[in-house]
């Protein structure tokens, strides 16, 4: 006697359960091998009787008829400890306006063989550990994890509003030796960067303002937050001339901390033997705020002041610094900016001096602090979220995916390094 219908009924069964499983709307398994050593899951599958109409790839328009059809195989979600494949009917269809083309497959965003919702979770897994243990993880090549970690990532961008930009940040990063400075646009409302250009030139930020805004754009901007960097400031003059300039808090904090820095190397390089001991290793005690050390960090930074006043000096210079942005009034800002900058140059410290010269010449831009209210603390948040990402990653060749990835930081909050500014 044949068993042949009652199997085919089970089988039937069995397709229908997997075709719930499976979850693709609108499809359905017809067929299915699974491999118990290899731990490997196969589905064939097509549309379902009631899911016939057919959209073109090109421009989204719906179509009848099929021009024919063929199957693609990609990779999906495991199935419990399943590495799972599918195999899928897809049609191509004969549109008026774009000829013969590939019908949209909701699953089946990119040529690559992979699932939307294997690489969403791949792209997921991205959010917070590398390439390479992502691709350790999910048995793949780390190249292919950043390829689909950059498309999971430009669906995303694709379907999200943008933000209007009103007030801006313009930062420069250090990539390294080969790729050198970048310049980075950030949108200081939505606390996220919207722009990466390489070098950090005048032709650098202009390029910004031609490709990425209208005109009407450019007028809309009210503030920017800038290094106190020429070229910068003449792009933002010429080309947003609603804008007003501020030198933030961030930015000349880093200069007045290369100050300290620069004296600290020339006071203990000459000295030698002993002497350098002791100093090693306590370049960024110098470079802490005071209120943020422990106390035994503040002893061993006393100790270290007791060898040397010229060091104790700068410290305490760019402490006094830190203070200006106490002040909310224009004229008591400025007041105490003047005697800082009258202290600054009689310190006889050269790299003070030069300190004293560049806030003298950008001293409006730094009083636009009582004049504008902007966001503080962005700037230096976005260029943290962006140095933990080029740590994290080893390098990224790829601008668009860097810029892409550090948006995709803000947006989701993930190790947002936001230090409040004291
Ligand atoms: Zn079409």
């Amino acid at each position: 006697m044949r068993a042949g219908p009652r199997f085919r009924y089970t089988q039937r069964l069995r397709d229908n359960d997997l075709t719930k499983l499976l979850g693709w709307p609108g499809y359905r398994v017809y067929r299915h091998e699974i491999n118990e050593r290899a731990k490997t899951l196969k589905l064939w599958i097509r549309r379902k009787r009631g899911n016939r109409k057919l959209v073109c790839s090109g421009c989204g328009r719906k179509l009848e008829t099929a021009h024919d059809v063929s199957e693609r195989e990609v990779r999906d979600l495991p199935c419990m400890e399943f590495r799972t494949t599918v195999v899928v009917e897809v049609y191509r269809v004969c549109c008026p306006d774009c000829g013969i083309k590939i019908e949209r497959v909701p699953q089946l965003p990119s040529k690559a063989p992979f699932s939307k919702r294997f690489e969403d979770a791949v792209g997921q897994a991205c959010e917070s550990a590398a390439a390479r243990q992502v691709a350790r993880h999910f048995g793949l090549a780390a190249s292919t994890v950043r390829a689909i970690d950059l498309r999971y990532l430009e669906r995303w961008a694709a379907a999200r509003r943008k933000p209007v930009l009103a007030q801006m940040g313009v930062d420069e990063i250090h990539l390294g030796k080969k790729q050198k400075f970048i310049t980075v646009v950030s949108n200081l409302e939505s606390a996220e960067p919207v722009w990466f250009g390489r070098e950090r030139k005048k032709e650098t930020l202009d390029g910004f303002f031609l490709s990425e805004l209208k005109p009407g754009q450019r007028m809309r901007i009210t503030a920017a937050c800038v290094d106190m960097w020429e070229p910068y400031r003449l792009s933002i003059e010429q080309h947003a001339p609603n804008c007003r300039i501020v030198y933030d808090k961030f930015h000349v904090m880093q200069h007045a901390s290369q100050a300290v820095d620069e004296v600290r190397r020339a006071e203990f390089f000459r000295k030698g033997g002993r002497m350098r001991g002791l100093v090693k290793g306590k370049r960024w005690l110098l470079l802490t705020r005071w209120v943020n050390l422990a106390a035994g960090k503040r002893q061993e930074l006393n100790q270290l002041f007791a060898l040397n006043r010229r060091v104790f000096k700068a410290y305490l210079l760019k402490e006094s610094l830190d203070r200006l942005w106490t002040y909310r009034y224009e004229g008591a800002m400025l007041n105490y900016l003047q005697r800082l900058i009258d202290q600054l140059r009689w310190q006889r410290l050269k790299p003070f001096q030069k300190l004293a010269v560049m806030l003298l010449d950008h001293l409006d831009g730094i009083l636009n602090y009582c004049r504008t209210k902007v966001p503080l603390g962005v700037v230096e948040a976005i260029n943290g979220n962006i140095k933990s990402l080029l740590r994290r990653g080893r390098g990224y060749k790829n601008l668009r995916y860097l810029l892409l990835k550090a948006q995709r930081m803000a947006a989701t909050r993930t190790e947002f390094v936001f230090k409040k500014a004291a």
